[in-house]
């Protein structure tokens, strides 16, 4: 299979180390608020990837984490810390913030269908592991104290711009103002915290005599040491995480362990809401809860998302996703449809995995779906490919339904159409209607 490689920049035949053991690791939600539909449609994407390499045969290893060790609000290790952020917007401890979103993040994680993840980490059980890992930066001579902190010297890692194509010297002139005056170069950036005399920061630890905590791209270096080990296969993220967040777990992992990180990198784009970026201001930050509010289904977002390429920017409407809806309904009634007739397939699992196999098209593949008759074993193969649940959420009939049917049919005949009109409003009860046709009823979910 073919997949886009951040690193040559390119599309580039997938090669795995281990068939066995994909090694791929996701980072995660920051567990402070309710995760939108534009940080799920990220997830989505990176399903999709598991599971076509699950159906090319391959065994997927896959690490999650989530972050619940408050990371502050900037990049620039300054700022608000977004736990210490959340609790006081809701009078709770970090601890019972990181609880709740954890358990939101996992029930819509879930209804979305998601594959589970080999290993769900959270970061605040990687703390012992991130301090050896500042040691081992320390000691390797890739840090120096100031006094917030221990930071890392980037100049140290001579490929430190490369992956990004950063260019240090605008870095440089741009991030005078806030500049910290004891960071030596601008893309410094603090793998361990220490905590200000008077700072109100519930979540530290000892460490080098002081009270701390990690530096916010220092858990994905050592969850990945500790749960995959360098080099994985895959790392997923955001298209945001490029200049920053992974080009440092990149320079602390390659420094501390001499290991390539990962071999393919696979970053997605963002998704506008009605043109607009997303947005607490905007009142445009929707969860799966306001959609299913507004009558959509997470399925009816999932196949939204599957509709477009995860390196394509989106643009998310109402008018859209009632399109999505529609479409997945229409597929509903075709499932419903091969429960009924023996329909001779012209759908090829082969070449239905071809799109997909062609970094990650699924675009194309629903396009195929539309046009070629499925049979209920195909349908059964669109499940585990884009794990939209069609068999699940459009179950056969039962055979007390089923007499329903036949019992109207009868009525119908005999011409007891107050018999027939009561069973048909029965059925309807049900969500399914009985469509007449030349050879006998057929039956189909209502919307
Ligand atoms: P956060 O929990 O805020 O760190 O967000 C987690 C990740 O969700 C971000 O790093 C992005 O990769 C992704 N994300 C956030 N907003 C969007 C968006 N509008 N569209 C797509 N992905 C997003
Ligand atoms: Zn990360």
């Amino acid at each position: 299979m073919k997949l886009y490689n951040q690193i040559t920049k390119n599309v580039a035949e997938f090669v795995p180390q281990d068939p066995n053991n994909i090694k791929i690791y996701t980072c995660g939600p920051t567990v402070y608020s309710y995760a939108h539909i534009g940080n799920f449609s990220s997830y989505i994407y990176w399903d999709l990837l598991v599971r076509t390499l699950s159906l090319n045969g391959y065994q997927v290893n896959r690490v999650l984490n989530l972050t619940d060790v408050g990371h502050l609000s900037s990049d620039a290790d300054e700022g608000e810390d977004k736990l210490e952020k959340g609790a006081k917007r809701e009078g709770k401890t970090v601890w019972e913030i990181a609880d709740k979103y954890i358990t939101a993040f996992l029930k819509d994680f879930r209804a979305l269908n998601l594959t589970e993840p080999t290993k769900i980490a959270r970061a605040t059980d990687y703390i012992e592991a991130d301090i050896a890992l500042v040691k081992k930066l320390i000691d390797k001579g890739y840090t120096y104290e100031t006094s917030d902190g221990i930071y890392y010297d980037t100049s140290k890692f001579e490929k430190y711009a490369d992956f990004a194509r950063l260019n240090l010297e605008k870095l440089k002139a741009g991030a005078r103002v806030e500049f910290n005056s004891e960071k030596r170069n601008a893309s410094d950036f603090a793998v361990w915290k220490y905590v200000k005399p008077g700072e109100d920061h519930a979540m530290q630890w000892e460490f080098n005599g002081k009270m701390g905590y990690p530096g916010w791209h220092l858990e994905c270096s050592t969850i990945i040491h500790e749960e995959l080990g360098e080099p994985i296969d895959i790392h997923t993220g955001g298209i945001d995480h490029i200049p920053i967040h992974h080009t440092n777990e990149i320079a602390q992992s390659e420094a501390a362990f001499d290991e390539k990180l990962s071999h393919y990198w696979l970053h997605c784009n963002f998704i506008t809401i009605d043109g607009q970026k997303v947005s607490k201001s905007l009142g445009n930050i929707y969860t799966l809860d306001d959609l299913r509010e507004k009558g959509y289904s997470p399925y009816d977002f999932k196949l939204w998302v599957l509709q477009g390429h995860y390196r394509s920017d989106r643009n998310f409407s109402f008018e859209d996703l009632n399109a999505a809806k529609n479409r997945r309904l229409n597929w509903r009634n075709r499932v419903a449809e091969s429960y009924q007739k023996d329909l001779s397939s012209s759908f090829i699992k082969e070449t239905a995995l071809s799109f997909v196999n062609n970094d990650l098209n699924s675009a194309e593949l629903m396009a195929y779906i539309d046009d070629n008759t499925l049979s209920l074993d195909d349908w059964r193969f669109i499940d585990q490919l884009l794990g939209l649940d069609l068999l699940k959420t459009s179950p056969d009939l039962t055979d007390e339904l089923k007499e329903q049917i036949k019992a109207r049919e009868n009525a119908r005949r005999a011409g007891d159409y107050a018999t027939a009109d009561a069973l048909r409003e029965k059925l309807a009860e049900n969500k399914i209607t009985v469509l007449d046709t030349e050879n006998g009823p057929i039956w189909q979910y209502l919307a």
